[in-house]
């Protein structure tokens, strides 16, 4: 794995035996690699890495300091792929208009170089995003002009109530404080706001064969919607869908693995949530 490296550098949390949804202690281990495990939460049925990724091992990620096997730093990744990126931002904004959430106040979490919010500007949104990483917030304040705080959504200093709709794609599962992060982002909603988020599906296959980054849990839609309801959330819709099968970026390969049920098994699989924060109900 390209960010073990850093592992080497750093201690595993010791402290985190228990369940970051439900504080259970007690667990049943799934798998075991290059000793990590993913576990079983006999509580609630979380399906963790465990111990969980520390702190300073997502920020080598996300810093850059550990380098992809492509030999790029994540922000070279990340903007590689800008064009495919802003067409997804717009398919997400279509969405999100659809939805009766086409403008106001929005937020993205983990927004990296910002491109999503870029986007979204462009669409009317009054936008903001925090990233823990300071490289891939300066290059959006830099090359976009964008307000980009380094800020982790578990301890941000925004404005309680003020935003119409929250975005977390893809960093929730990477999250070390994920329920403080989501009861914080409860809290910067305006009654009726909404939050959108995707994440990594409990997918053992890619825990297994493909993991790129050092993600800590591996949701369904069952304890996604946990999470929800724990935070304050009074309406969930948590689904499981196949992204892509980015084991191989040929589309010859990707149909072969979308047809045969056990290599599918291993193509990424993401849960996709919206939940309402909703008002008196
Ligand atoms: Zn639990």
């Amino acid at each position: 794995m390209w960010f073990m490296a850093a592992l080497s550098d750093f201690k595993m949390n010791e402290d985190c035996a228990a369940c970051p949804l439900c504080g259970h202690g007690s667990f049943e281990k799934l798998f075991k690699k290059s000793g990590r495990q993913l576990v079983h939460c006999r509580s609630c049925g979380l399906v963790r890495q465990f111990p969980m990724f520390p702190e300073e091992v997502r920020m080598a990620c996300w810093q850059g300091e550990t380098r992809l096997p492509s030999g790029r730093t994540f922000v070279e990744h990340y903007q590689q792929g800008e064009v495919w990126r802003r067409e997804l931002a717009n398919r997400r904004l279509d969405q999100l208009r659809e939805m009766n959430f086409g403008g106001g106040k929005l937020l993205d979490v983990g927004c990296a170089t910002g491109i999503f919010i870029d986007e979204a500007r462009k669409r009317g949104f009054q936008v903001q995003g925090i990233d823990i990483s300071s490289v891939l917030a300066e290059y959006g304040r830099h090359h976009y002009g964008l307000d980009i705080r380094e800020e982790d959504a578990a301890a941000t200093s925004l404005e309680k109530d003020s935003f119409d709709v929250v975005t977390v794609f893809d960093v929730f599962s990477t999250m070390s404080s994920p329920l403080a992060a989501l009861q914080n982002i409860h809290s910067l909603l305006k009654p009726g706001g909404l939050i959108w988020l995707t994440t990594c599906y409990a997918n053992i296959g890619l825990w297994l064969f493909k993991e790129e980054r050092p993600f800590n849990l591996y949701l369904t839609p069952r304890t996604m919607n946990a999470f929800f309801t724990r935070a304050g959330f009074s309406r969930g819709l948590a689904r499981v869908v196949v992204k892509n099968a980015n084991l191989s970026t040929h589309p010859g390969i990707k149909r072969l693995l979308y047809r045969i049920p056990v290599l599918n098994s291993l193509a990424r699989k993401m849960v996709e949530a919206l939940a309402w924060k909703g008002e008196g109900d």
